[in-house]
């Protein structure tokens, strides 16, 4: 399998390549050059298996000439191994014809756990075969950083930079990151925004010199192998509810695009879907796109669903290539009027494209907490979700009034990793899981650098220096 940008002016890639490299080298992202099909026989033939088998499955396609199937479905087992259910990603029934898909049992509470745990595994194999090594850096506002941390500490040949908004991210999504003890992870906070971090990290990443010196690779959501790892939850959670039978509806809380196209690149796969819902919270530029066939960056309003406030949503430029028939100089075209506008508009016709494949809903505030009271106190106490999710729910609730398919809402965080909003909704403080009880009582471990690129690269250039 070989892979292609979106920009169309990168060459065929594998997915080795597209691995290490995350984005191609014309701006673009990475996409499949063709889709492969796991077809109604095979899919039928995983019902029944278990998750490592499932993402095993899933992922071979993509992986074809870098990992097999035996070692995906190795490296999927000692991946999942530590998550707190037996089940990885079990579903939990809500009514006779809605679902939860519970991704919070990995070992940072966000469903961002599936993908990074797997990358880590992946990106030591291709080290050890290419005998190099390499530096991860990026930027955080939350939950990515401290998933891709529990991914790659400890872990040879890698060590890994994550730089957060000094005061500006909860207690608990700091601590996830700055009190895992191993030498080849480091902490930085940045006197500055979440945008001072991300252009820090883009301006490292454009400095030719420092990429060669110290390898630099990136994990954020744009990586192809992330996505793929995330569809295997989607044809997971279908067979389970019987979709071969019936299609499912998948509703999934978003921001960056990545988790609801992970569940079209099952769709694309031959896993028989319902419709997929695009949830998003105020930072609506999706749902505004798919309500008007303009695509709009807004300026992006804190909510209480923090991982899902942004305002450009990356991965869509990979839907864009599939809407325009795989043109990549009209999306490139896209792309910069975007970067110099701020907004580009589709032509009808591919808006109704993109509509006959995505519904979009937004969720105010109000809505969000109402969602998180209403669920608790329709089952006792029982069902306490946090506020990524609670977006998730009440869109799928507005959107599917009187249907009788399944409908399966992506569960993202556990509602511990938001205490906050969610007590403020329930008046219940959710308790962190036992692996994190002790997680204020642990020492916390960080630098605090000004909000400049070039007191980050040096930073990088003696921190642990390469042997
Ligand atoms: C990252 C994140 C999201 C949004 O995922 P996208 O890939 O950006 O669509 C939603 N909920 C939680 C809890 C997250 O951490």
């Amino acid at each position: 399998m070989m892979f292609v940008s979106t920009r169309g002016r990168a060459g065929r890639r594998s997915f080795e390549d597209v691995l290490l490299a995350g984005l191609a080298e014309d701006g673009g992202l990475f996409l499949p050059e063709r889709w492969p099909e796991l077809g109604r026989d095979r899919l039928a033939a995983l019902d029944g298996a278990d998750y490592p088998a499932t993402a095993a499955a899933v992922l071979a396609p993509f992986t074809e000439g870098c990992f097999s199937e035996a070692e995906l479905e190795a490296m999927a087992r000692e991946a999942y191994a530590g998550f707190a259910h037996p089940a990885v990603a079990p579903l939990r029934q809500l009514d006779p014809r809605l679902w939860l898909l519970e991704l919070f049992f990995g070992p940072t509470l966000a469903f961002k756990d599936f993908a990074l745990q797997l990358l880590g595994r992946m990106f030591e194999r291709v080290l050890a075969r290419r005998s190099s090594e390499i530096t991860i850096i990026g930027a955080t506002s939350g939950d990515t950083g401290s998933a891709a941390i529990a991914a790659v500490a400890g872990r040879a040949r890698m060590r890994i930079v994550i730089l957060h908004p000094h005061e500006r991210i909860s207690p608990v999504q700091r601590r996830q990151m700055t009190t895992v003890d191993a030498p080849n992870v480091a902490n930085i906070a940045i006197r500055g925004t979440f945008d001072d971090c991300q252009n820090i990290v883009k301006t490292l990443f454009n400095d030719p010199q420092l990429r060669k010196e110290l390898n630099l690779a990136a994990v954020n959501s744009i990586n192809w192998a992330r996505i793929a790892a995330q569809a295997a939850y989607y044809v997971y959670a279908g067979l389970r509810l019987g979709c071969l039978a019936r299609p499912v509806g998948f509703c999934v809380p978003t921001g960056n695009f990545g988790d609801v196209y992970a569940g079209h690149v099952a769709r694309r796969l031959g896993l028989p879907i319902d419709r997929l819902i695009i949830a998003t919270n105020r930072n609506d530029i999706l749902a505004r796109f798919f309500a008007s066939g303009e695509y709009r960056i807004g300026d992006v309003v804190p909510t209480i669903s923090p991982s899902m406030d942004i305002q450009l949503a990356s991965n869509f430029e990979r839907l864009l290539f599939e809407l325009l028939d795989g043109d990549g100089p009209a999306v490139a075209e896209l792309m910069g009027r975007l970067s110099r506008e701020g907004a580009f508009r589709v032509p009808s016709a591919v808006h109704a494209r993109a509509c006959a494949l995505f519904a979009a809903g937004s969720a105010r505030e109000e809505e969000t907490k109402a969602t998180i009271a209403r669920w608790y106190e329709r089952t006792a106490g029982a069902v306490l979700v946090d506020p990524h999710t609670a977006v998730g729910l009440a869109v799928a609730e507005r959107f599917d009034r009187g249907s009788a398919r399944p409908m399966v809402v992506l569960a993202t965080a556990h509602p511990a990793k938001f205490p906050d909003a969610v007590a403020a909704a329930t008046g219940r403080r959710p308790e962190l899981p036992v692996h994190l009880r002790d997680l204020f009582a642990r020492e916390e471990r960080f630098t605090v650098l000004a909000a400049d690129a070039t007191a980050v690269a040096t930073f990088l250039r003696t921190w642990h220096p390469n042997p």
